[in-house]
């Protein structure tokens, strides 16, 4: 027998399921919510809850989804502070700045590499991030990128073989040596760590052509691709992702209506990365425009230690809110529901009977403060599998 707990007296639950409460968030009112081992077993209005084992008083707090971060890259060592200073100063960001991580990692043992990946996800934890996806790519040798995503696999389910981050440096005068390392050996060594396979289609990084030379190999291995598109430029990426049944299109901050149409009318979600233009300094995508035209938009951090060094994804939904035309309500949905979606994942990013119990009781009535208070550290519990972690 599996212990049941009863989590009473909450202000505000989002559930992310309609049919038990209003809008698309699902929102229900002086709820309850009970967890039966690792699931969710039960939601819904206090009065009807029924008896458990355990109880757990949420004193009128707001209980939402544990985040699901569905784009980070922390499989790395060093540091690049100096790099931020500078950009600060006025020095334009470029995909270039990857080769110093990708120096770093490789002389980093496997015990500093896991350290350090644990410590960041502990540290999303804590801000209550429940699912996290994350990335190889700075290794780019089939030895380097297969140790990144076996490091990664020991902590994380959600693995990306991101060898087509940039050019290696050893192929520097010679990209399709490169893609064909990449399509080949890199390949055979990486695809039984990943679930999936993304490529940075990017000026600097690889082009529409060699995109789908990577895309398409990694799907003959049984990889599903997501793309880095259209982040700092107009480009192939996001056609090409929504072509290619991708899960999802990350960035999307320069699109043309034909990019938008094709995110409205495909499978493929618009995940956007609003902590990668703070930390860089550009102009925000613009999820308004994607909303209206009916695409899926997810939020994710893009964590990693060049473009956008943070875990939160509060932060995340604050800046959406703020700056990218979102409602509080479609930030946080993107931020739990649509993080799922562009995982293909049905467990998580909701709190309805059969979904995994992951989620986070904020020291506030409202899942809105996530927005209205920003910068606030909101987290007053978290459970993940049904186990209390924070
Ligand atoms: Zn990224």
């Amino acid at each position: 027998m599996t212990k049941s707990t009863l989590i009473r007296n909450i202000g505000t639950l989002v559930t992310n399921d309609p049919t038990l409460g209003e809008g698309p968030l699902g929102v229900i009112e002086g709820a309850a919510l009970v967890l039966d081992g690792d699931r969710v077993a039960w939601a819904g209005p206090g009065a009807d809850a029924p008896a458990t084992d355990e109880a757990h008083d949420a004193e009128g707090r707001a209980v939402l989804p544990g985040f699901v971060d569905s784009h980070s890259h922390l499989v790395f060592a060093g540091d690049r502070t100096r790099e931020f200073a500078a950009r600060m100063s006025g020095r334009p960001y470029t995909a270039g700045g990857i080769r110093s991580t990708v120096a770093a990692t490789r002389a980093a043992s496997d015990a500093e590499l896991g350290a350090n990946l644990a410590r960041y996800l502990h540290e999303a934890l804590r801000q209550g991030t429940t699912t996290q996806e994350t990335k190889s790519g700075y290794g780019l040798t089939p030895e380097q990128e297969a140790r990144a995503l076996r490091i990664a696999g020991e902590h994380t389910d959600e693995v990306t073989y991101l060898g087509a981050h940039i050019v290696a440096p050893e192929f520097a005068d010679d990209p399709a040596g490169y893609v064909a390392q990449v399509t080949g050996p890199m390949l055979d060594a990486c695809a039984p760590h990943a679930r999936w396979v993304d490529v940075f289609c990017e000026q600097g990084a690889f082009d529409g052509d060699q995109a789908r030379a990577i895309l398409t190999a990694g799907r003959a291995k049984g990889l599903t691709p997501r793309i880095h598109a259209n982040q700092l430029s107009y480009g192939p990426g996001v056609q090409l992702g929504v072509e290619l049944g991708a899960a999802s299109a990350d960035h999307c901050t320069h699109l043309t209506d034909a990019d938008v149409d094709a995110l409205a009318q495909g499978d493929t979600v618009a995940t956007l990365l609003p902590g990668c233009e703070f930390s860089t300094r550009a102009v925000y995508p613009d999820a308004r425009r994607l909303l209206d035209a009916g695409a899926t938009v997810a939020l994710s951090t893009d964590c990693n230690p060049g473009s956008s060094f943070t875990s939160s994804m509060p932060f995340c939904i604050a800046v959406a809110v703020r700056e990218m035309g979102m409602t509080p309500d479609e930030a946080v949905w993107g931020a739990t529901a649509g993080g799922a979606r562009a995982l293909r994942r049905e467990d998580v990013g909701r709190l309805s009977p059969g979904a995994y119990a992951d989620l986070l009781l904020l020291d506030a009535p409202s899942h809105v403060h996530l927005a209205y208070r920003p910068g606030v550290p909101l987290t007053a519990a978290v459970w993940r599998r049904g186990v209390r972690e924070v």
